[in-house]
């Protein structure tokens, strides 16, 4: 399988090759050259299987031959034998026509660890025989930078350095990051800063031709083609158990950057009979302005207590731009310029037709969200997390032809949340026996100014140099 860049100028790659680079040479992301698709027969033989066996064969035709098949079985099988919940990702049922699928039985607690625990391993196993060392540099609000953080520790020719806005992040996101003790590991701290500065800090290093020459530098966040295609694999999972593909399934998904929807988008090009995927943002609502008008415009980003659903702008809405619209790489990179320029794009009608056909989106604040959560506690004695909660509230919002089962994806475990979910049902949710002491471990992490030259001499002091 090959990549193209949705801005269409950089090299085409293999799979190897737009998993180790993240994103493209000309700003662009990569996506497959062409959707593989499963006949009807090969879905329904998806049904029952161990998630780990359905995750390769779901995987491989993106995999290639970059990756044998039975590799790629050992790789699935180490990457989900660290979830706590032998389903994986278990389904729930709500009621007749709702549904819930709990993404968060990996190690940090939030669904980034179904896709982040794998490319742990496929960044190694791509590594071994090379000369080359990878130097990960990302910034984070929280969820990400702990299931990086433990997807990489402690794995041979890697080093992660992971900024975090100092102070801003809740105690147990910290924690979950800095207590990681391993030699490749660098927490930063940034001291009087946004997370906005510290993405902004990142980027600049991903073009900073004196780091990019010495280091070999990648990210690990969703732009990485990897990631999604790890993503892929639970809306099978869900819907063959709901009777795909003899029945179609619509699906809420909390949204942000675009990742995790998106991964949905693909497996409905791949022939899961998906009948709606429905975008649910919270009160920072691009997205729902994006598909309900063809308005794409940035506004500040005010802070909720969902907040990796805090986003300005989503990354990964560039590739529904990109296939939706035509495939065209040279008329998006234009397009995208402009955005870069004055914030603020308008769809194309092909595009907003495009995504019309399988998208639709929902908006909740504060109190929408707590009354999601409420029903699921009052109906279901569920525990859910705000951003599930988000999830809930679109789902409950949405219409569908009759018979059509409505799963919202349960993003993170409500103990991430805490103090949010004992405001909103009156309970507090304990931490799971797996991190139960995570709060008395000891922490390393570095104090740094918020200078982008700080950072890139701390950088360049302890990463390992590499050929390109
Ligand atoms: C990252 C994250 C999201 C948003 O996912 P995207 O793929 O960025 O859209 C939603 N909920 C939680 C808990 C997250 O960590």
């Amino acid at each position: 399988m090959e990549y193209v860049s949705t801005r269409g100028s950089a090299p085409a790659l293999d799979f190897r090759g737009a998993t180790l680079a993240g994103l493209a040479s000309d700003g662009g992301l990569y996506v497959p050259r062409a959707w593989p698709t499963f006949a009807k027969d090969k879905i329904a033989a998806m049904a029952g299987l161990p998630y780990a066996q359905l995750a390769a064969r779901v995987m491989q035709p993106f995999v290639g031959n970059c990756i044998a098949p039975e590799r790629l079985l050992e790789l699935t099988t180490q990457a989900y034998g660290t979830f706590a919940h032998k389903a994986v990702t278990p389904l729930k049922q709500f009621d007749e026509t709702q549904w819930l699928l709990e993404l968060f039985h990996g190690p940090t607690l939030a669904f980034k660890d179904v896709a982040l625990q794998l490319l742990g391993l496929l960044f190694e196993e791509f590594l071994k025989d090379s000369e080359q060392h990878l130097t990960i540099v990302g910034a984070t609000s929280g969820d990400t930078g702990s299931a990086a953080i433990d997807a990489v520790a402690g794995r041979a020719k890697i080093d992660i350095f992971m900024l975090h806005p100092k102070g801003r992040v809740s105690e147990v996101q910290r924690r979950q990051m800095t207590s990681m003790i391993a030699p490749n590991v660098h927490n930063i701290a940034i001291c009087d800063a946004s997370f906005d500065d510290a993405q902004a800090m990142v980027k600049r290093m991903f073009g900073d031709t004196e780091m990019t020459g010495r280091f070999r530098i990648s990210a690990v966040n969703s732009i990485n083609w990897a990631r999604l295609m790890a993503q892929v694999v639970y809306y099978f999972a869900a819907a063959v158990q709901l009777g795909a593909p003899y029945r179609k399934v619509a699906f809420s998904v909390p949204t942000g950057n675009f990742g995790d929807v998106f991964a949905g988008y693909v497996a409905a090009k791949m022939g899961l009979p998906i009948e709606r995927l429905v975008v649910a943002t919270n009160i920072n609502d691009i997205l729902h302005r994006a598909l309900s008008s063809g308005d794409y415009s940035a506004h500040g980003v005010t802070p909720t207590d969902a907040p990796s659903m805090d986003i300005q702008v989503s990354s990964n809405f560039e590739r529904l731009l990109f296939d939706a619209g035509g495939r065209d790489g040279i008329a998006l990179a234009d397009q995208m310029r402009g955005f870069e320029t004055t914030r603020a794009m308008q769809l194309t009608n092909a595009q907003r037709d495009g995504a019309a056909a399988l998208f639709s989106s929902e908006r909740a604040d504060a109190d929408q969200t707590a009354a999601a959560m409420r029903w699921a506690w009052e109906n279901c004695g569920e525990v859910i997390d705000p951003h599930t909660g988000i999830g809930l509230h679109a789902a409950l919002a949405t219409k569908l032809p009759a018979g059509v089962p409505m799963v919202t994806l349960a993003t993170a475990h409500p103990a991430k949340f805490g103090p949010a979910v004992e405001k909103a049902i009156g309970q507090t949710p304990a931490l799971p026996p797996r991190i139960g002491d995570l709060l008395e471990r000891e922490e390393r992490y570095e104090e740094l100014p918020g200078t982008y030259e700080a950072v890139a001499a701390f950088v360049a002091e302890r990463a390992t140099a590499s050929p390109s």
